[in-house]
């Protein structure tokens, strides 16, 4: 498989390094962890240089762009803060992908031109009180009203919550148990019986909205329907898309850790020489290289064989699985490496740890991802049920 970069791509990265030099990013990342303000001024700027909802389809403003364009751009986003690159995973390899693939006409005119401008975003809406990894659980309904859906439940942890234009809810239809009766349907912030909770306090990935969604009778278009009833697969199947770019956010995370690390082993002294001379610093620095380069290909793989489709199941779950346990290995370690400046907050590596650790539950935790690769590797469904 060859995942030799392009020219383009290597200059969207150049691109990227100077920008980061322009605008500080190491700085504005500080900035964001301490505020917890997410950057909304990146937006036209990223809006200008193309990145945003360069995957979507060019009749919808998007550029057609493979999903590896994407996911390099948002590893090298992320080397300074998952904040910095979230709004170029957001328009690419978020629900707005569900959109460009399974939504109608009308759908994609309404929305997608508008994300490429940053002007729209949607959030996925899964999650709820008591359906997280038991998602075909879930007890959001959509009960049919001859004119209309009229939606009832509640959501939480909603990545975007309060602040994205769209949310991509998903949703039982009418008295239809487990995934059979799943489907989505796309509110729009206003919509009347539409309200948020309390914006979330997480450890780490702090400017990142998230919020609690309730609906009261909220009366949903049938134009508003994405995907019915039935194709729940569907939309499992482009999750696996978002799983990649959350890859891409540990790589990213866990190569700002590494570089950080290697710049300080060589300036600080102890015994007399610089610590990058003791051979367990030499070791842990190489293991860390070794896990991020493995995790990259892992990473890679999954997302060249997805193309502009959709990443196999087992692919994407085996390097999310990878990834999201190294970048905790990763910046682990690089924090030992910075001794008791690790551990301060005048210093990035116990912020790059705290927002390391969501990686492994956001988008679906290890376990479940290691139960679909189980189930994909004996060629059976393990049910978890019985
Ligand atoms: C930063 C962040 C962002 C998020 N963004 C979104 C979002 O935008 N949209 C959205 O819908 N959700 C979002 N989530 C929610 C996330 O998808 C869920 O938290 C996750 O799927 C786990 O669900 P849960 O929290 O209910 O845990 P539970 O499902 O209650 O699981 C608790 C523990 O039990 C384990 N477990 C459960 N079942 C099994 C089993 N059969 N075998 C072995 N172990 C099992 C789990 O792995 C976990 O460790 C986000 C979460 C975080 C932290």
């Amino acid at each position: 498989m060859d995942f030799s970069f392009t020219k383009e791509q290597l200059m969207m990265l150049d691109s990227l390094r100077d920008m980061g030099k322009r605008e500080n990013f190491p700085e504005l990342a500080t900035q964001i962890d301490a505020t917890g303000e997410f950057p909304h001024q990146l937006m036209p700027k990223y809006a200008a240089m193309g990145l945003l909802g360069m995957t979507l389809s060019p009749e919808y403003g998007g550029e057609g762009e493979s999903s590896l364009t994407a996911i390099i751009a948002i590893e090298e986003l992320a080397k300074h803060s998952p904040m910095i690159a979230a709004p170029v995973f957001e328009s690419n390899v978020g629900p707005v992908r569900v959109i460009d693939r399974f939504g109608t006409i009308e759908q994609k005119k309404r929305i997608l031109p508008g994300v490429c401008r940053g002007e729209n975003s949607v959030s996925v809406c899964m999650t709820e009180p008591e359906a997280g990894s038991d998602l075909t659980s879930l007890s959001t309904v959509a009960q049919d009203k001859g004119s209309h859906f009229l939606l009832n439940g509640k959501k939480c942890f909603i990545t975007g919550g309060g602040v994205a234009s769209h949310y991509l809810v998903y949703t039982r239809f009418g008295d239809v148990r487990g995934y059979k009766g799943i489907g989505a349907v796309l509110l729009e912030k206003g919509f009347p019986g539409f309200t948020f909770g309390r914006q979330e306090e997480f450890m780490g990935l702090r400017g990142m909205p998230s919020c609690d969604l309730y609906f009261d009778d909220v009366e949903v278009p049938k134009e508003n329907v994405v995907i019915q009833a039935g194709d729940f697969g569907n939309l499992m199947l482009t999750f696996d898309i978002e799983r990649c770019g959350n890859s891409a956010m540990c790589l990213g995370i866990a190569a700002g850790a590494l570089d950080a690390a290697k710049a300080y082993v060589q300036k600080r002294h102890a015994f007399g020489r610089p610590i990058c001379e003791f051979q367990d610093i030499q070791f842990n620095m190489v293991d860390m290289a070794m896990k991020l380069d493995a995790a990259r290909l892992l990473v890679y793989r999954a997302t060249a064989g997805a193309g502009q489709g959709l990443a196999s199941i087992y692919e994407a779950s085996m390097a999310k699985c990878y990834a999201n346990e190294m970048v905790r290995e990763v910046t682990d370690k690089a924090m030992q490496i910075f001794g008791g400046y690790g551990y301060s907050r005048e210093y990035p590596l116990e912020r790059m740890l705290r927002d390391a650790r969501a990686w492994g539950v956001a988008g679906g935790t290890l376990q479940m991802l290691r139960i679909t690769m189980a189930s994909m590797l004996f060629g059976r469904r393990f049910d978890q049920r019985k």
